[in-house]
């Protein structure tokens, strides 16, 4: 990490619809992402989701105790138990990893997605201003790259 980047290490506040799962990320995320897939489309009921790709360390549930919904597989995706919001998701195969959903952040998104998924998928008018679009996910090997693009544009603007 350069020394612009961690001169802005800050905590994020977050939480469910109703209030009663709260959490909170340190740092900035380490990638930022939309994804069209139909189950995003169907989760979010709406054109694709948000994400934060955060180090599992950097992520903590401070209040509540949120329940699986949407896959319960090797992929997990945890919601409030009350008003059902999707919260975060344990990605399969990156269990050092939460995809915090950028929405439930109490800020205003402080970057755009920094790449998209599944745009095979996507509605044809759905546009998200990615500067990296992928048909269905990365692949796995290029996710460091990915993240050292993202944190050079945090650095550069
Ligand atoms: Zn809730
Ligand atoms: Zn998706």
């Amino acid at each position: 990490m350069s020394d612009a980047a961690a001169s802005t290490v800050k905590t994020v506040e977050g939480g469910c619809r109703c209030g009663r799962v709260q959490f909170q990320v340190t740092g900035n995320a380490l990638v930022t992402m939309a994804c069209h897939c139909t189950g995003c489309q169907r989760m979010t009921a709406s054109a694709y989701s948000l994400s934060g790709l955060y180090p599992a360390e950097a992520f903590a549930v401070t209040q509540g105790e949120p329940v699986i919904g949407g896959l319960h597989g090797p992929t997990r995706h945890f919601h409030c138990d009350h008003c059902k919001s999707w919260l975060f998701t344990r990605p399969e195969g990156l269990d050092a990893f939460v995809n915090v959903r950028s929405t439930m952040l109490g800020v205003t998104m402080f970057a755009p997605p920094f790449l998209e998924t599944y745009t095979e998928e996507a509605l044809p008018w759905a546009a998200t201003g990615a500067s990296y679009s992928y048909p269905k996910f990365p692949p796995p090997e290029s996710f460091g790259t990915l993240m050292q693009a993202y944190a050079e544009s945090l650095a550069s603007g």
